[in-house]
């Protein structure tokens, strides 16, 4: 192994010569220099093995994620733009669990996409999806997504000094109402064309679920008058704020579907700015305040049958499959290059032993416990998926949570 370490790329240029031989471990964040015959049959080997893991997950992209005693968990993806629709069946996923419309408005320097500019964004989603399902979330901006017309800096100043409890979201929707009619428009009309459901953000009040079918009705309205097509369309709405998940019962009388964003609810239960290092270390997704809110969920969601999904990070991290699905989630959405692992996670699980393990997470009374118990059963089963430590919080963020034995 190099002793030397290079603090710059002067450095780096010093220590590493034209033709030498050069490992990049990512893994353990380290590069090796001129490696001996013995490390590098052992990288060789390394190598080897991660191409014939792939292979074998791979061989499991067109066959259903069932647990062995018949339990179907659906897997979806999440996209940010129209062209990563491609990839979704090609990653073994079932539908799109989470398109974030607002990667359609950011960086452009506030100008917004017109309705015909929305809608052939959708309907090239919808149509790559082949009649699968296709949720697509009303622009979440603000907070950790802003866009040019309300930088952090304004959002800051003009909207108080918590951008994350500001106007984000559904509440931005709603104060820029022909804004917001237009992106349903633009989305109903993509539904002639597919299998579209309609997702709104951070939904915390039912006065906001009221506003919401007021202007779904009067966007159709428009469309009619203008003679234009539309199709039928599912309506969902996010529970990543506290108020919902306490309050599930009554949101779910209005809507055909739910979507657990834990990313927020984590944020907002804990009480943990998401885009804050310093505080980062009370992210905790096994939180037994976040576990209890998870099962509430999913209980009422069985009661009233309305299908809960779940598309924060959570769902992408081998390390939570069996809490999640044994809390009683049958439906997770995340970052396609997750969906081999997680599906073959739930292949060779019972769902009695996923059910066993939630149930002595819902017993505990912190979070270190919760962590630890859930830690050494999912790295004795399934070493191969949590074999580089796999002991940290998730930061909640989009692209930190690639699971372990994921994609990079
Ligand atoms: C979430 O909050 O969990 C979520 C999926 O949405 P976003 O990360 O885009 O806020
Ligand atoms: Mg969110």
């Amino acid at each position: 192994w190099s002793s030397d370490v290079c603090s710059s790329d002067l450095e780096a240029s010093r220590l590493i010569r034209q033709d030498d031989w050069v490992v990049i471990d990512g893994d353990a964040g380290v590069v090796i220099v001129n490696p001996s015959p013995i490390v590098l049959e052992e990288y060789r080997f390394r190598q080897r093995q991660s191409e014939l893991e792939r292979a074998r997950l791979d061989r499991l992209r067109h066959t259903p994620a069932v647990t062995l005693d018949g339990q179907a968990v659906e897997l979806l993806a999440n996209i940010e733009l129209p062209g990563d629709a491609a990839g979704v069946v090609e990653a073994g996923a079932v539908g799109v669990g989470l398109f974030r419309s607002e990667f359609l408005f950011m960086n452009r320097g506030g100008d917004l996409p017109g309705e015909d500019e929305q809608f052939e964004a959708y309907r090239d989603a919808v149509v790559a999806l082949q009649g699968l399902p296709v949720t697509i979330r009303t622009v979440d901006v603000g907070a950790d997504k802003p866009i040019e017309r309300m930088s952090p800096q304004e959002l800051r100043h003009e909207h108080g000094l918590n951008p994350a409890l500001g106007l984000r979201a559904i509440r931005w929707s709603l104060a820029e109402p022909g804004m917001f009619r237009q992106q349903l428009r633009a989305l109903l009309r993509a539904s002639a064309y597919g299998k579209v459901r309609i997702l709104f953000p951070m939904v915390a009040q039912l006065g906001e679920v009221r506003l919401i079918f007021e202007a779904l009705a009067r966007a159709r309205q428009q469309l009619d008058e203008a003679g234009r097509p539309f199709g039928r369309v599912e309506v969902g709405a996010m529970v990543e704020v506290p108020a919902a998940a306490l309050l599930i019962d009554r949101f779910l009388r209005h809507f055909d579907f739910v979507s657990i964003g834990t990313n927020d609810l984590i944020q907002y239960t804990l009480a943990i700015d998401r885009d804050n290092d310093d505080v980062s270390y009370l992210y905790r997704p096994l939180h037994p305040a976040i576990v209890r809110l998870l099962r509430g969920v999913a209980v009422a969601g069985r009661e009233a049958g309305i299908p809960v999904s779940l598309c924060g990070e959570m769902a992408a991290d081998p390390r939570y499959t069996w809490v999640l699905v044994g809390l009683g989630v049958r439906e997770l959405s995340m970052h396609p290059s997750a969906i081999p692992v997680i599906k073959n996670i739930i292949r060779s699980s019972d769902i009695k032993e996923m059910e066993a393990l939630a149930e002595q997470v819902l017993d505990v009374s912190d979070a270190d416990e919760a962590e630890e118990i859930v830690l050494s059963v999912m790295r004795e089963r399934f070493p191969e998926h949590l074999q580089h430590g796999g002991g940290q919080p998730l930061q909640g963020e989009r692209g930190q949570g690639v699971p372990e034995g994921g994609e990079p």
